[in-house]
C-alpha cells in the first residue's frame, strides 16, 4: 500500500534519510523506533510530502507521489497524520474540526459529514465533546479528536508521529487503546513512538532507524527478544 524505494533527502550537508527502502502492505502495523535525530519525522513527514525528498520513489496504493500539483493532493488526501502536539484547529468546535476536510476537501455535505463525525467521536469515546472547544479538553481527548479528524478523510493509512510523546502519562493509554483498537480494526499504520508495549501489542513489523538509515526490521518477539545490530541493542538497553 506504501512503497519507498531508495528514498533519499538531505538537508544541506546533513543526509537525513538514506537509501530507505520500506514496503507496507495493506492492514500492516508499523512501529517506527531510533534514537533522537535518527529521520523517523522527516520520514513520516516524507510519506505525505510535507517535506520533498531529493531522490527515490514513494508510492501510495501503486501511484508514485508527484512533486505537486492536484494529483498530489488527491494521494495527500489517503494518507493521515497525527502530530505529537494534536495541531487541531483552536477556534473550531471538536465537532467543526472533524468535519472540517469532509466537507472543504471531500465536498461531503455538512449533514452527512457531522452525522459520520459523531460516529468517529463516539469511536474515540468522546461523542459527549463534540460541541467544546479543544482547549476545554484534555490532552488525551484532544489527541483523540485529531484520530477522529484523520480517520473522517477515510485515509488509506495513518501515519502517527509520536502521538503520545506530549501526554501527561495518565493520558497515554487512553490514546493507545484508540489506536490499538484500530489496528485490530485492519487499519494501515505506521507509527513512530518510544511505547514498547503498544509495539508489542499491536505491530507486525517494528523498523528500527538510526542515522538515517534502516538498521533492523523484525517482527516485535524477534526485535525486542534478539535484537541482531549493536545500535539496536544499545538502544533497547537505555529504553527498556
Ligand atoms: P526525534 O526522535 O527527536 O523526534 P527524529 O528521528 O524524528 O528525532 P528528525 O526530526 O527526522 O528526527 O530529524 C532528523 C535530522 O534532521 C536531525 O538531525 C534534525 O536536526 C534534522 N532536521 C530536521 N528537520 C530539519 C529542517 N527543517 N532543517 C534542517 N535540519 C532538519
Ligand atoms: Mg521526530
Amino acid at each position: 500500500l506504501v512503497v519507498l524505494d531508495k528514498v533519499n533527502k538531505h538537508y544541506g550537508e546533513l543526509h537525513v534519510l538514506r537509501d530507505i527502502d520500506l514496503s507496507v502492505q495493506r492492514g500492516e502495523v508499523i512501529v517506527i523506533i531510533g534514537p533522537s535525530g535518527s529521520g523517523k519525522s522527516t520520514l513520516c513527514r516524507a510519506i505525505n510530502r510535507l517535506e520533498s525528498i531529493d531522490s527515490g520513489v514513494i508510492a501510495i496504493d501503486g501511484t508514485p507521489l508527484p512533486a505537486e500539483g492536484r494529483q498530489l493532493a488527491r494521494l495527500r488526501a489517503d494518507v493521515g497524520m497525527v502530530f505529537q502536539n494534536f495541531n487541531l484547529f483552536a477556534h473550531k468546535t471538536v465537532l467543526e474540526n472533524v468535519t472540517l476536510g469532509p466537507v472543504t476537501v471531500l465536498g461531503k455535505s455538512k449533514d452527512a459529514a457531522e452525522r459520520r463525525g459523531r460516529e468517529l467521536l463516539d469511536r474515540v469515546g468522546i461523542g459527549n465533546q463534540a460541541d467544546k472547544y479543544p482547549a476545554q479538553l484534555s490532552g488525551g481527548q484532544q489527541q483523540r479528536v485529531a484520530i477522529a479528524r484523520s480517520l473522517a478523510m477515510d485515509p488509506k493509512v495513518i501515519l502517527f508521529d509520536e502521538p503520545t510523546s506530549a501526554l501527561d502519562p495518565e493520558m497515554v493509554n487512553e490514546v493507545l487503546d484508540v489506536m490499538t483498537a484500530l489496528a485490530r480494526d485492519g487499519m494501515t499504520m505506521l507509527v513512530v513512538t518510544h511505547e514498547m508495549g503498544f509495539a508489542r501489542r499491536a505491530a507486525d513489523r517494528v523498523v528500527f532507524m538510526a542515522d538515517g538509515q534502516i538498521v533492523e526490521e523484525n517482527t516485535p518477539d524477534d526485535f525486542f527478544g534478539a535484537p541482531r545490530s549493536e545500535r539496536a541493542k544499545s538502544f533497547l538497553a537505555k529504553i527498556l
